[in-house]
């Protein structure tokens, strides 16, 4: 990069993030989350680490908080209220405790409390002879806004110290998650904007300038710290003189003996933040020292002794390098973004799903655009966001092609649904995917027949279709690459085995629109062989359960074109002719019931557990609510669990669910 992209690229950093910052602190009302805000920061930080001299004076990394709101008396602070700096990953925290090593020039173990971070807005409290007199805001660090009153509204906040004290402390007011979902639900009900997060509506509710406001919004505090006046030589010991004088402390803070425990404090809350009543949005580390403490002293920003550990929200921000397009088999083509390879939870990440034409429309996507990425779960990661003030001025939108990239077909696109689709039965890439469906693991699950030979077959014309498969020649196998005797054996006798797959698994493996495992096996039942479902019409259809409209509608067009009627038949003369057996559908309490599974299962797998419900039509959700039915529990059981018991859901532990599945199988 030239020196003038440089300066380019941090001056539109700092416009943007400062923009942001007035969202956040001064309107309550943030247009992009956390996460997104501090990638955004790092990103100038590092440009800024690299390019000092180009650092602005107005830079977000030169300063602590926004303006203050001029409806409030300014109160300046005697010492200044600071930000923390951040750590992401155990990494950057090892490198934090280096630092503090290195600093105190040592190679002993540093004892460190860590405290919850709790998601509110900062404030300050003063106190002379024991009463509370003046409480404000962070504001810009320097001068805060007096927010007394409003503080006095605050139930957990006493406005006299069990002794007569001169002294100033510090704390987090924050909104519990319960009033929060109060709030909202009123607003909604009000027509009225709806607060973000907690920490939006705590901001929102003590910069109000009727205390009566204020003190509807039931907002509590904690306290962590004394400004001025403490004689206490620990962080630990301010803690306890804290408690003492009546304030409210957050019971969860821990000493830690070294970086080691301070880790396994953070993998903890990491896992059991949900469980508390208020938002956390990371942990705090605070060396408990205080002559270390005074040795290692402030930067312009925050002390060099404390640093915050943030916990991930799963979002990265990097470049869209170009747009590639997949085909399904059933023609939908897929726009899917090759990205500037970027670390996500754990693992780097090049590609990630754009859905279809219309979002990209939507997101107004440019080739070489900066776009923020989310992980989900297990799911391919997703484009939520593209920051339009870091585009490059001579990028080009993209525009969705018009012809198929694996046939050249023209792409068809239809007014009822945002997908584009490649009509083209012999395109290519279709019918391998179709393939690739047919043989996998819930339809006909045929072992050795993963997607890479699948290609290989294909792309050496030993297969078009799925009956190819049925009628391949030993020898032609054995003359392939990375094909010897073994596997070629291994192939040919699971692919013989698929013949005795049920009757419910061929249909699924038809790949027909909207058909999936559960309605599959609703049709199996209904029509118990290939040859009747062949005559299956839509007022029969329509009749059955979890068979709706446009499932229906699918089934009938599937079955109205000649060449699936022939693949049909052709199944069936291969001798995949299954007939349904009644027994698959038992009943036993699990019956259409909603079933969670929870903790470590150690007899079966989750997957054993999983086919096994759903033979009795159990329906398995992810979360806990009033409408799950049972929770099966395995070991090391955690928010789950405690939910089920707090909404007294029948729990069965892993034992109990056993042994129903040995009744049922012995009768
Ligand atoms: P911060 O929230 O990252 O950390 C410092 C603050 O933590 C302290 O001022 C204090 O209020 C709080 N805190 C909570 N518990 C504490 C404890 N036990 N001990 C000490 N402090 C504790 O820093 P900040 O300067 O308040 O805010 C910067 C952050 O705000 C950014 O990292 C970003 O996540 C967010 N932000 C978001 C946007 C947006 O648009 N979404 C804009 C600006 C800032």
């Amino acid at each position: 990069m030239t020196k003038i992209k440089i300066q380019e690229e941090i001056s539109n950093l700092v416009e943007l993030l400062n923009k942001y910052s007035y969202q956040y602190y001064v309107e309550n009302n943030p247009e992009i989350s956390d996460t997104q805000y501090d990638l955004l920061y790092k990103k100038l930080e590092n440009l800024e680490n690299n390019y000092p001299d180009y650092i602005l004076k107005n830079s977000p990394t030169q300063r602590v908080g926004d303006k203050v709101l001029s409806e409030f008396l300014k109160v300046e602070h005697k010492t200044p209220m600071l930000s923390l700096s951040n750590t992401f990953s155990i990494d950057d925290l090892i490198e934090f405790d280096n630092r503090i090593k290195r600093l105190l020039n040592t190679t002993e173990d540093i004892e460190y409390v860590c405290e919850l971070k709790i998601d509110g807005l900062a404030v300050s409290l003063t106190y002379e002879n024991g009463e509370l007199i003046s409480g404000a805001t962070r504001g810009d660090g320097v001068i805060g806004e007096d927010i007394t009153e409003n503080l006095k509204t605050i139930i957990s906040i006493p406005k006299q110290l069990t002794e007569q004290v001169n002294i100033e402390v510090r704390g987090e007011v924050y909104m519990p998650k319960k009033s929060f979902y109060l709030i909202n639900e009123q607003r909604s009900k009000n027509n009225e904007q709806l607060f973000a997060n907690p920490r939006n509506a705590a901001a929102g509710s003590i910069r109000q300038l009727d205390s009566k406001i204020t003190a509807s919004r039931k907002l509590s505090a904690f306290i962590y710290t004394i400004a001025n006046n403490s004689k206490e030589n620990s962080q630990i010991n301010s803690l306890n003189k804290i408690k003492e004088l009546g304030l409210p402390v957050n019971n969860h803070f821990k000493l830690c003996k070294n970086i080691e425990e301070v880790t396994n404090y953070i993998k903890y809350w990491e896992n059991s933040k949900q469980d508390l009543s208020y938002d956390i949005d990371g942990i705090v580390i605070k060396v408990n020292n205080k002559n270390f403490q005074e040795q290692l002293g402030f930067t312009q920003k925050s002390p060099k002794w404390a640093t915050s550990y943030k916990f991930a929200e799963e979002e990265v921000a990097t470049k869209i390098i170009d747009i590639e397009l997949s085909v399904g088999r059933t023609g939908v083509v897929t726009p899917v973004a090759n990205l500037e390879p970027i670390k996500i939870s754990g693992s780097t990440i090049s590609k990630a799903s754009l859905h279809n034409k219309d979002i990209i429309d939507e997101l107004d996507i440019h080739i070489g655009d900066t776009v923020v990425v989310k992980k989900a779960g297990e799911i391919i990661p997703q484009v939520i966001k593209v920051i339009p003030e870091l585009r490059n001025t001579n990028s080009t939108k993209y525009s969705f092609p018009k012809h198929c990239p694996s046939c050249d077909s023209i792409l068809i696109s239809n007014e009822d649904n945002p997908f584009i689709r490649c009509t083209n039965a012999s395109c290519p890439e279709q019918n391998i995917k179709k393939i690739i469906y047919f043989a996998s693991r819930d339809a006909m699950n045929i072992d050795g027949l993963g997607d890479k030979v699948i290609i290989q077959l294909f792309s050496n014309n030993i297969i078009n279709n799925v009956i190819d498969l049925y009628n391949l020649d030993k020898e032609k196998l054995l003359d392939l690459e990375r094909m010897g005797e073994k596997s070629v054996n291994n192939l040919l006798n699971s692919i013989e085995k698929s013949k005795k797959t049920e009757l419910d698994k061929v249909i699924y493996s038809l790949g027909i629109l909207n058909i999936g495992k559960k309605a599959s096996i609703i049709l199996a039942k209904k029509y118990k062989s290939l040859t009747k479902f062949l005559e299956a019409n839509y007022e029969e259809l329509i009749e059955l359960d979890d068979i709706g409209d446009i499932s229906a509608k699918a089934i009938i067009d599937y079955l109205k074109v000649q060449e699936n009627i022939n693949l049909i038949n052709s199944l069936i003369s291969i001798g995949i002719n299954p007939t349904y057996k009644e027994s698959i559908l038992k009943e036993n309490i699990f019956s259409n019931k909603t079933v969670v599974l929870t903790g470590k299962l150690t007899e079966l797998t989750r997957n054993e557990a999983k086919k096994y419900l759903e033979t009795f039509n159990a329906k398995i959700t992810n979360s806990v609510t009033k409408n799950t039915d049972y929770l099966i529990c395995g070991e090391k059981a955690g928010s789950k669990l405690k939910k089920a018991q707090n909404l007294n859901i029948p729990i069965l532990f892993e034992n109990q669910f056993i042994d129903i599945i040995k009744g049922d199988n012995n009768e």
